[in-house]
């Protein structure tokens, strides 16, 4: 199943407002995905319309989140429900500074239906870290019973590896996003004590725009995506 798990909606601030779901679905399946996950940046609001649009298109879908840690490190959190999702999203309301969102400077927080219609903005901005160590994060993660990917790790902006300097030996996330085969050497070579095996490997697009959203290039294995969702394929 080819598949692309790092994609904004037009709730992300960043994110262009054609990113609704019914866009998202429609270019996942021009570019031939099997399954998606939107994961906007803390917040789990649009997942309801997404999984009802990716139903109705017959797309599979993963429920996703990028939280924003204390050390201003990026990490996905993937979970098997939207009951669940809603409760990550009580936590994140308990962690997130209360910041109102300037729209003409960040842009603006959409909240659609599975029709493209929209029934809300978000008020508050979305791109802060919240008040919770990576460590916490991934620990709240694992309670939900969801899967903790740290986002592009290799990237020059919000990664662990330029806010930590590396990827810490006893950090117990489940996965690691990178964005190609020389990356993942890369972090192989440079933090040998990880198990590659062990460890899960996303190749994502992080779209914030339609076109950016992955071709279909990197297939997911049945094991990895149970362990992502909870159900056989
Ligand atoms: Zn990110
Ligand atoms: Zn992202």
């Amino acid at each position: 199943m080819f598949y692309d798990l790092h994609i904004h909606s037009c709730l992300s601030p960043c994110a262009e407002n054609e990113m609704t779901p019914n866009n998202i679905c429609g270019m996942a399946m021009i570019k031939g995905l099997d399954v998606i996950a939107v994961t906007d940046h803390n917040s789990t609001r649009q997942l309801p319309a997404v999984a009802e649009a990716t139903a109705m298109n017959g797309l599979k879908f993963i429920y996703g989140c990028e939280l924003e840690s204390s050390e201003e490190v990026h990490l996905l959190g993937y979970f098997k429900s939207m009951k669940q999702a809603d409760l990550l999203q009580n936590w994140i309301n308990s962690k997130m500074p209360d910041i109102m969102n300037k729209t003409d400077f960040f842009g603006e927080e959409e909240i659609m239906n599975s029709r493209d219609e929209m029934i809300g903005i978000e008020e508050r901005l979305l791109i802060v870290s919240l008040n919770a160590s990576l460590s916490e994060c991934i620990e709240r993660i694992h309670e939900l019973d969801g899967t903790a990917v740290l986002a592009h790790v290799m990237d020059r902006k919000n990664s662990v590896t330029t806010q930590l300097g590396f990827i810490p030996m006893d950090l117990p996330y489940d996965g690691l996003e990178v964005k190609s085969e020389t990356q993942k050497e890369e972090v192989l070579k440079l933090h040998p004590w990880i198990n590659e095996n062990k460890t899960i490997w996303l190749y994502d697009s992080d779209a914030h725009r339609l076109t950016d959203i992955s071709e279909a290039v990197h297939e997911i294995d049945t094991d990895t995506y149970m362990k992502l969702c909870g159900e056989n394929v």
